[in-house]
This record gives C-alpha cells, sequence and structure tokens, in this order.
C-alpha cells in the first residue's frame, strides 16, 4: 500500500508563546532574584520560588513518549486553557485563526508522536454534514453510502475510502452529537476534520482522546459548502492507524442526483 506522507506541522506562534512567556517570566525573576534591588522590598527567596513556578509551569511542553502520554490529558487542557485565554488579545490584532492553528498544529505533532511505535487500532473519523453540497438530496447523514460519489463535493472523494479501508466514521451536523457518539465508541484515536472554531472545542471537550485535528476549507462561508483535503486525511489514516485486514468491495457508482 502506498504511503501518502502528512504534511509538516507548523506550531511555531503556539509553542513560542506557550514557552516564551514562563521563560522570560522565570529569567526576569531569577534576574531580579540576583540584583535584588533594594526598592522592590522583596525577598529574594520569593523571587527564586516564583522562578521555580514559572520553569515548572513550562516543564510539560517538553514532555515526549510515555511521560507525556501518561500525562497527557492534563497537559492538554491546560494548553488549551493558554489558547482559550489568549484568545481575546489575538482576536484584537486579527490573529485569532492563526493563534488557534497553530495549537492544532501542536497537537497534531504530539498525536503524531504519540502513535509512532505503536498506530492506532480503533480510530474514528468525524466529518462535518457542511462538506455535502447543501442542494445535495443524498441522505449521508442516517448513511454515508447514500452518496452517489457525483464528484461535487468531497463526500464523494472520501466513501470509497470509507468503505474500501472499512473506517469508522460519524458525519455530523451538531457538535454535541459527534461528542457523544465519540464517547460512545471510545476509540484510541480521533481524527476530526472541522472548521477551526470546533476544533478547538472538541480538544478542549475530548482532552481524554488524542486528536489529529484537520480545518475545513470554507471557500464560500461558515458552514456551506465547505471543503477538505482528503489527502491529507488519507496520509493521517495511513501513517496513524493500524490498518484493517479485511477490506470490503466497493459498491457499483449510481448516477449523480446533486
Ligand atoms: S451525491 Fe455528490 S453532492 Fe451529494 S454528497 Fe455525494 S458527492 Fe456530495
Amino acid at each position: 500500500m502506498t504511503q501518502h506522507p502528512l504534511p509538516l506541522e507548523r506550531p511555531r506562534l503556539f509553542i513560542a508563546v506557550r514557552r516564551g512567556v514562563p521563560l522570560t517570566l522565570a529569567a526576569a525573576l531569577m534576574v531580579l532574584a540576583v540584583m535584588e534591588p533594594a526598592g522592590l522590598g522583596w525577598p529574594r527567596g520569593w523571587l527564586v520560588l516564583g522562578a521555580m513556578a514559572c520553569l515548572g509551569e513550562v516543564w510539560p511542553t517538553f514532555k515526549t513518549g510515555r511521560t507525556y502520554a501518561r500525562a497527557r490529558t492534563a497537559i492538554q487542557r491546560w494548553d488549551a486553557g493558554w489558547v482559550w485565554a489568549l484568545r481575546p488579545l489575538f482576536r484584537r490584532i486579527g490573529m485569532e485563526e492563526a493563534w488557534i492553528l497553530s495549537f492544532c498544529a501542536w497537537n497534531n505533532q504530539k498525536v503524531r508522536g504519540l502513535f509512532r511505535d505503536a498506530k492506532a487500532r480503533r480510530a474514528l473519523v468525524l466529518l462535518p454534514h457542511c462538506i455535502q453540497m447543501a442542494r445535495c438530496k443524498a441522505d449521508v447523514l442516517t448513511d454515508l453510502s447514500s452518496c452517489y460519489e457525483c464528484g461535487l463535493c468531497p463526500v464523494g472523494d472520501f466513501l470509497p475510502l470509507h468503505l474500501n479501508r472499512t473506517w469508522d466514521t460519524r458525519i455530523s451536523n451538531r457538535s454535541h452529537k459527534a461528542y457523544r457518539e465519540a464517547r460512545a465508541f471510545r476509540p484510541d484515536l480521533i481524527v476530526a476534520v472541522s472548521c477551526t472554531d470546533r476544533l478547538f472545542k472538541g480538544l478542549v471537550k475530548l482532552p481524554e482522546v488524542p486528536c489529529y485535528v484537520i480545518p475545513l476549507q470554507l471557500p464560500h462561508r461558515m458552514c456551506v459548502d465547505t471543503t477538505f483535503s482528503v489527502p491529507h486525511l488519507l496520509a493521517a489514516m495511513e501513517t496513524l492507524v493500524e490498518p484493517r485486514e479485511a477490506e470490503r468491495v466497493v459498491p457499483l457508482r449510481r448516477e449523480g442526483i446533486a
């Protein structure tokens, strides 16, 4: 089977802020502790303690391998807290989306590390309903295979992969339904496609499940005829998920109805 390479993740913005702020604060406190300016009146011990606390705060971002895996849920919650706290600031300077996407890239990098040696065995693909062309009448919400593969939206490109590779997939029109179904399925990995805001909410709501996220493209507007990179999803599944033995036969194509 041909392996499609996963694109590089670019978490530079998130990691610069997430590590840069506490490290700068720790350095400033240490400098103050060494200088101990008389005017400040802060005991040196407290300054050193503050610097140590800053270093302790940033330390989880350097964890890898099993150490990271054991503490992953708590780390994910804490990192998401940073995103949430600084979101208004980045919105104000017009970089909200870049900030969240950078966190998503950091999350993806960590998820890739988790499944580098042992691939996921029970993965779930979550797709938003808005990838279906708005005027299409195929009831893909109830049954994905009711798509006619007319080629007018990404559902038709995704369906043969879903069928051939026996991926467990949910397509959903409500975030809370997607979370509920994901919890019920108990996956060891989620590969989710959604808009930036929903991806962030998903990472916050389900911190206990590693989730590789792929952002939607919005060529028209929010929630209407959206699209995404099917090759990116395929690469994620090939890289992170153990392939299944059985491959189902792809059904015959029907004539397009969209
Ligand atoms: S029938 Fe065409 S428009 Fe409708 S979901 Fe399938 S590919 Fe998309």
